[in-house]
Order: C-alpha cells, then structure tokens, then sequence
C-alpha cells in the first residue's frame, strides 16, 4: 500500500470574492493560480490560490458563497490553516498586518517554533509558522511580498475532533502518517517524505461547536501520485467500511471523497494533470476557464459572476 505525501490542498467557504482575491493575493501574495466555478453550483466562483506553479501543498481553495451564512470553526471540523515561511519572518508579517490594520495575536511558541495566528477577513483561522531557514527563497516570482519572507507552502491543518484518537488511527495505519509529538492537548501527525504540507494536528475537546457557513474549511485534500494510486487508497477506504464516493473529474485533478470518524470531509486527489492544463503557467488565473462540460453556458455563467480584479503590486 502507498503512504499519502501530505496535504494537497485545503478548501474552504469564503465572504465575497473580490475581498478573498485582495487578502490573499494583495496582503498575503499567494498567487490566484485557476479562476473557475463551483463545477456543482457554477453560478458562484471556485478561486484557487497557489505558489507560482501551483504546486500541490500549497492550494487554498475558495467557494466564495455570497448567501451563506458565518460559521463558526469548532468540533469536527479543520480549525485552522497553517503557511510555512522562514524563521526570521514574523516581524515582516507583524508590520504588513498592522500597516493594513488587520488584527493578529501575539506569536506563541508550539514545538519550539514561534506561531503567528491571525484571521482572513471572513473570519477563516490562519496561522504562520517560521520554520524554515533563512535563504529558503522560492525560485519562482512572489508577488506582493519580498521572496525571502513569502508564504512557501502549507505547513499543516489543526483538525479538532472529538475522539482525536480515531482519526490518529486512520492517519497512522492506513495513511502512513506518524505521531511526531504530544504538546498541551495538541497530538502532532506527520506524512513521511520530504513534501510540503506533511503536518496535521489533531486537537480534542473542549470545543466551540462547529458551524458550517463562510470562515470555515470545507474540506482537506490528500495527494495521491496518479490515478492508479488513487485507485488503491478508494478501494482500501471502502474496505475499512468509509463511504467513498466515485472518482469524479475535477478538470485539474481527480477526487474522490469520504468524511473521516470525526466528521471532517477528507478528500484523495491526484498531483496530475495540474493547473496548465488549460492555460499557460505565465498567466494562469488571468481568464476565467470551465469545463468542457459548462462551456456551453459561459455566457449565461459570466452574467451571474460578478468581476474580479487582481491588485496591482503597491510596492
Ligand atoms: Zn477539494
């Protein structure tokens, strides 16, 4: 059985769109690496945010649903997103949030290395974690953001679940994953490898009550190598008594998911064909692309789509 690599990307239910595309790309200089649609609910965008190359481990994806209401993270669900950035970052990160107002938390120490935890404008949880030594620059243009202080990739989900221990077993034993440490209720999980996004922590009780709505994720990702691979891990969910559903296309990779003993939606997606599969790495979420499947109804779909517009680099 093949082990999981780590986190492929992370999904989440945003505020209106055009504030989405301002905070990550303008303040925090991800790059918007695909602009499509919810492919089941096409009358709203599906924004993904991305390194330059839109690198699995690095996807934060948004359903920016406009009617929806405020969640509220809390029990069952990913409590909080965490970047990767360099060691010497925090203070970089502490000015641009205080010299765009934005409101963060005094960094802590967890696992020996300082945590900056802060909110996305619709209340989504976010953290930074500065681990990575200095000199680990992205070769790849940042914007926004000087290179040395730039956003590398996921560093982990927190998931908060009320029996912690069932979902460590899944992660362990059918997953690959191993306990790295124990830290104030805080139960570390790490993907073998040297990928991105190799951390998840698993939280207990006590805990908020969970409500679905805008702030909150909506569900984690997992890699898997290609469709072969992704094959095996459907049918060793399914034989573990997990409700998988079909693989289904998802244009830049293919999905299956199942919700995990905890209630958090988990999801197994492919590394390929990624984000160039329908336009140029140079300008990849300039347009707005569909399926082939929705093309037919691009007219009707732009008209319920308001436009967005990316900020222009200030500095
Ligand atoms: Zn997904």
């Amino acid at each position: 059985m093949p082990t999981i690599s780590g986190i492929h990307h992370i999904s989440a239910i945003a505020g209106p769109p055009q504030q989405n595309v301002d905070f990550y790309v303008g303040l925090l200089g991800l790059r918007l690496v695909k602009k499509t649609v919810n492919f089941d609910d096409p009358g709203t965008y599906h924004l993904y945010y991305g390194d330059y190359l839109g690198q699995p481990g690095t996807l934060l994806t948004f359903f920016p649903w406009s009617d929806s209401l405020k969640g509220r993270s809390g029990l069952g669900m990913a409590t909080a997103t965490a970047f990767s950035v360099s060691k010497d970052s925090l203070d970089f990160w502490m000015s641009r949030f205080a010299d765009a107002a934005y409101e963060f938390q005094a960094p802590a120490e967890r696992f020996g290395v300082p945590v900056l935890a802060f909110e996305a404008p619709d209340g989504l949880p976010l953290e930074l974690i500065a681990h990575l030594p200095d000199g680990d620059v992205p070769r790849a243009p940042v914007p926004h953001v000087p290179a040395e202080h730039a956003i590398r990739s996921f560093h982990s989900a927190t998931l908060t679940i009320a029996q912690p221990e069932n979902t460590a077993r899944l992660l362990i034993d059918t997953f690959g994953y191993a306990e790295v440490g124990e830290e104030d209720g805080r139960l570390r999980l790490q993907a073998p490898g040297d990928a991105h996004a190799t951390v998840i922590d698993l939280l207990g009780p006590p805990a908020e009550r969970s409500r679905m709505g805008y702030g909150t994720v909506h569900h984690i990702a997992f890699r898997a190598k290609d469709e072969e691979e992704q094959q095996a891990w459907r049918e060793a969910v399914a034989s573990q008594g997990y409700n998988v559903t079909a693989i289904l296309d998802r244009q830049y990779f293919r999905s299956i998911y199942f919700r995990e003993p905890g209630g958090v939606l988990f999801e197994i997606a492919t590394d390929p064909p990624g984000f160039t599969k329908d336009e140029p790495l140079e300008t990849l979420g300039t347009d707005l692309k569909l399926p082939p499947w929705l093309e037919p109804q691009r007219e009707r779909i732009e008209l319920r789509l308001l436009d967005l517009h990316l900020p222009t680099e200030a500095s």
